[in-house]
């Protein structure tokens, strides 16, 4: 009672001192960090932790660490796989189909990082599909790989690379590339497959097209474009079935993208219980062994 009683009067303390204080953009972000950590100091908080067998509280995990499309839908798919994952950071049993996909994002990353100044005379060879599998047996040493993967799996994945970007004129700038900006006062992280020209942004995909969802690219262009708006492409290249899916980053899209990524944010910090979201999704999960039966 009498500790309860001593944290709470200097947390009062600390938010009167606080609010005399000046507040620039950097001086809040500042602020709201050493605020998450002074409430860390609070008992209710490391109770929570302690009874949920979080590592992290959600109103870390964000505001301490980073935002990412990836934890923003993890969340909105099912929150009690993102409490899994990313609270209780109870690892995951990756899929044979994800598994697949990392190994063709692998593959055509060594290529084109290998080939990146003559990729043009390279890819429009007759056996260019020949260049790429040169690349497997490398790929397929990562630790992340862990079923047996034959080449003959993914030559179609490949066959398509091959197909969607042999006609363009390529240039490209950056490949796999770590993008770390803001959102507000969070770190905003995305990991993009490759930049061409500098203005266009593309993402590989494996899985079924009606799978992809646009916001993912235009939060891409978002943490580009580092606060302003820049007009970038996004392009999806769907490699299962050989198209792709292009549109514009407009002003209009990088506000409603700002918009949606603060609400989201602001209610998966709010969120103190994680219900499960049963569906047929549940036999794709990555971590369903540790969900409540
Ligand atoms: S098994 Fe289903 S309910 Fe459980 S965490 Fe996974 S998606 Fe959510």
């Amino acid at each position: 009672m009498i500790f309860s009683l001593f944290y709470f009067v200097r947390w009062i303390i600390d938010i009167r001192r606080e609010s005399k204080i000046h507040q620039s953009e950097r001086i809040k972000k500042t602020i709201k960090k050493n605020e998450i950590s002074k409430r860390n100091k609070f008992p209710i908080t490391k109770f929570y932790n302690w009874i949920n067998h979080w590592k992290i509280h959600p109103n870390e995990i964000f505001a301490v660490e980073y935002a990412s499309y990836s934890r923003i839908m993890a969340y909105k798919k099912c929150p009690r796989s993102f409490e899994i994952k990313y609270l209780c950071r109870l690892k995951e049993n990756s899929s044979r189909a994800a598994q697949i996909g990392k190994l063709t994002h692998e593959i055509i990353q060594l290529y084109t990082e290998e080939y990146r100044t003559n990729i043009n005379k390279k890819i429009r060879k007759q056996n260019a599909i020949d260049d790429l599998l040169k690349f497997y047996e490398r790929a397929i040493a990562s630790d992340e790989i862990t079923y047996p993967i034959l080449s003959s799996e993914i030559v179609l994945y490949l066959d398509h690379f091959v197909k969607i970007n042999r006609a363009d004129n390529l240039k490209i700038e950056k490949i796999e590339y770590e993008c770390n900006s803001f959102v507000g006062p969070y770190m905003l992280k995305c990991i993009i497959d490759r930049i061409d020209n500098g203005k266009k942004i593309i993402d590989y995909k494996t899985g079924n097209p009606k799978n992809a969802r646009n916001r993912q690219l235009n939060i891409y262009a978002y943490a580009l474009s580092s606060g302003g708006w820049e007009p970038y492409n996004l392009c999806f290249q769907f490699l299962r079935n050989g198209k792709i899916r292009e549109w514009k980053y407009t002003k209009k899209l990088h506000d409603a993208t700002e918009l949606w990524l603060i609400e989201e944010i602001k209610k998966i910090e709010k969120t103190r219980r994680f219900e499960e979201n049963r569906s047929r999704l549940c036999d794709y999960c990555h971590v369903a062994q540790y969900c409540r039966k």
